[in-house]
């Protein structure tokens, strides 16, 4: 039985001031529960405010990106230990943002997963098609190969310490979501790809869906047996809309 997990990616949003009071309404709405894992994905700069506010809560976070490299001449990198540092569980790895502003590749996102998990983080590697490729009948085996791109260097038994995140790239921050008959048919698709090499990590894989998740659709997605949770953006900002998307997780 996997535990659901709902994550949110607070993407480039806030303020000092907006944070704690955000927090303080999380933790007013959220209490932990056996069911279902909930984290946060702030800024880097909210860290050390997020991991004071959170300490204690049962709502873990972690972070929206990180370096590939440990320590260095890196100007304006992060590395995995540093977030660790600050109490991160979680990294958001290959989030499509990252994949089509700032030009990561397959390469580059294999390395971030590693790099992760050599600090102890657990890397949510994001994968997704966009419209020209859903349209064109391509998802399938497109959102196989990110996959791939990262079992080739880190290897499937490294999965069984990741979450992926399937996030049609047409669905995130559109309003668009994807339907749950869509959904479910990539998230059965991604865990077919993991079995096909290792079915007891397949089987304890957590595979969350993004896109324009939001209080009133979460339900009948995570009414589908392969989708276990949510990675939310929009929706993760305002408190009431995040807690309701968690207790439909539990
Ligand atoms: C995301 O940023 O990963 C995301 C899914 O955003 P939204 O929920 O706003 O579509």
């Amino acid at each position: 039985m996997r535990r659901s997990l709902v994550v949110g990616n607070w993407k480039m949003m806030g303020s000092r001031a907006g944070v704690t009071k955000l927090l303080e309404e999380l933790k007013g709405y959220l209490v932990a529960s056996d069911q279902a894992s909930i984290a946060i994905c702030p800024p880097y700069v909210f860290l050390p405010q997020v991991s004071e506010d959170l300490r204690e809560s049962g709502i873990r976070w972690g972070s929206q990106n990180l370096s590939q490299y440990d320590e260095g001449a890196f100007t304006g990198e992060v590395s995995a230990s540093m977030l660790r540092d600050f109490g991160c569980d979680f990294t958001i790895v290959g989030h499509s943002e990252r994949r089509s502003l700032f030009g990561e590749g397959d390469a580059d996102v294999a390395a971030k997963f590693v790099a992760a998990q050599s600090a102890g983080l657990t890397p949510i590697l994001c994968v997704g098609e966009s419209l020209q490729q859903r349209d064109s009948g391509d998802a399938l085996e497109w959102v196989k190969q990110q996959i791939i791109a990262v079992v080739d260097v880190a290897g499937v038994e490294a999965f069984a310490d990741a979450v992926v995140a399937y996030e049609p790239i047409w669905a995130i921050g559109t309003g668009k979501t994807a339907t749950p008959e869509q959904a479910q048919q990539v998230h059965a698709h991604i865990r077919g790809v993991i079995a096909s090499l290792h079915a007891g990590v397949a089987d304890s894989l957590r595979i969350l869906y993004g896109g324009s998740v939001k209080a009133d659709n979460a339900s009948e997605l995570f009414a589908n047996p392969d989708i276990d949770g949510a990675l939310v953006g929009g929706a993760s900002l305002i408190a009431a809309d995040f807690a309701a998307i968690c207790r439909a997780a539990e």
